[in-house]
């Protein structure tokens, strides 16, 4: 296959992972290119069952170089965590097989603490951070104010470098929150206990992509969350703090002349939302409930139970446009099979008028959705491969899906397995 990136189509966790690790035994490289360790891919292979943060999802394969890009927020703690959690089920990590870009940023202690601070302060105003620290992280990010990879090599720079950086940062920690401070004890202590476990991965990626780009490796560049929580074209300001979008792959990847010719957009058979802000199609009670429950609906990094509802046919057209996806994956279809009646949200109304366009932030929980019903199929289709097996209903519901949406549904997937897909 040539060059490909897979991305969420909109608010995430929509089997993103589940996705990589199947198509992975295409690819030569994986490389993740923004985020952190803000969200979960959830895999399930060979090796058991892993939640990754970090960890591009090739990681699994043998023969696959995985690549953490200079557009990922890389949190040496959660790195080694899932590093360590693993290689302890018997995935062998080695700088042959996992790459650190050297012009990643570093999350550095304090982020995490002015995550926390910050939503605190914000009361009940908050954005719903799963307070990895990703925003202070790529704030810090854009005014310079943060430390490279690859400054872990030169250790007598960085100790004076983070001691620059501690020093402006306790100003906003103990001023502004009113905090404890950081301490340079601390900061060696954290370098010792992470920093110098990852230190032998980090290398020149830029280097390696470029003669891997020659040699002819076919590359899969893997992102974090979905369309609606990019930074620039998500819901503004319930977004994420990076660009999730493809087109951010080439930049974030450590290869800005990368084309990427297929775009995997990964699709939900229904709708759910971590956190605050507008979600135009929620459903709540008994109805949310059931759906939540059969999905099994809460998030891998936060255990927080997900808002739920039917598929969002203006979202997510919106969100293959933004991601211009050339193919789609539709996941959890079997999740539905217990519903009489399954809702699809059509349209919006806004202002007493039908729309079909996503609208405006500011005006997005004015909104109100259209639902439309189409026959259940009720009975259990996650043993099917083939996509002439499955109910006539289910493929109905497929079928409108993928004209409502403008894209080809190509990878149909009726549970969490590798190998529980219909490719079409
Ligand atoms: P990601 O961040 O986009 O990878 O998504 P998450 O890992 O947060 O959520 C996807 C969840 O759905 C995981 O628990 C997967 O194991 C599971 N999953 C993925 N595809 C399917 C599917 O087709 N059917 C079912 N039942 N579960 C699935």
């Amino acid at each position: 296959m040539s060059n490909t990136a897979i991305v969420g189509i909109n608010w995430g966790d929509e089997g993103k992972g589940r996705m990589v690790d199947l198509l992975t035994e295409d690819f030569d490289v994986v490389i993740r290119y923004q985020g952190g360790g803000n969200a979960g891919h959830t895999v399930i292979n060979e090796y058991g069952k892993f939640a990754l943060h970090l960890l591009p999802s090739g990681i699994f394969r043998k023969n696959v170089v995985n690549i953490l890009g200079n557009g990922v927020a890389l949190d040496p703690e959660n790195l080694w965590t899932e590093m360590e959690d693993v290689t302890s089920k018997g995935v062998s990590l080695t700088p042959e097989n996992l790459k650190i870009s050297d012009r990643a940023s570093l999350l550095l202690p304090w982020h995490r603490a002015l995550d926390g601070l910050e939503e605190a302060r914000l009361a009940d105003k908050k954005f719903g951070s799963t307070k990895q620290g990703i925003a202070p992280f790529y704030s810090d990010k854009y005014q310079k104010k943060t430390i490279l990879a690859g400054e872990l090599l030169y250790p007598e720079h960085l100790k004076a470098h983070l001691a620059d950086l501690m020093e402006w940062k306790n100003l906003t920690l103990t001023k502004v929150y009113g905090a404890e401070p950081t301490t340079m004890e601390q900061l060696e202590q954290w370098i010792e206990s992470y920093c110098e476990k990852i230190k032998p991965f980090v290398c020149d990626t830029g280097l390696f992509l470029r003669q891997a780009q020659k040699d002819g490796k076919r590359l899969l560049f893997e992102a974090q969350l979905g369309a609606l929580r990019d930074l620039d074209y998500g819901i503004h300001p319930y977004t994420t703090s990076s660009n999730t979008i493809a087109a951010f792959a080439p930049v974030g990847s450590g290869l800005p002349t990368a084309k990427i010719e297929n775009v995997v957009g990964v699709v939900k058979a229904y709708s759910t939302c971590v956190g605050e802000g507008p979600f135009v199609c929620e459903m709540f009670g008994p109805e949310a409930d059931a759906l939540r429950e059969a999905g099994f609906e809460y998030g891998a990094k936060t255990g927080r139970p997900r808002r739920v509802g039917p598929i969002d046919i203006v979202a997510t057209r919106y969100g293959v446009q933004v991601q211009a996806a050339t193919n789609i994956a539709l996941t959890k279809l079997d999740v539905l099979s217990y519903l009489d009646k399954i809702p699809v949200c059509t349209h919006y109304t806004l202002d007493g008028a039908v729309i079909d366009e996503f609208p405006f932030p500011t005006v997005l929980d004015q909104a109100k959705p259209v639902i439309e019903y189409m026959d259940g199929w009720k009975c259990d289709i996650s043993g099917i491969r083939k996509w002439e097996d499955l109910p006539v209903a289910a493929r109905k519901y497929v079928e409108f899906v993928e004209a409502g949406i403008g894209c080809h549904i190509g990878y149909v997937s009726v549970g969490p397995e590798r190998d529980s897909i219909i490719i079409r």
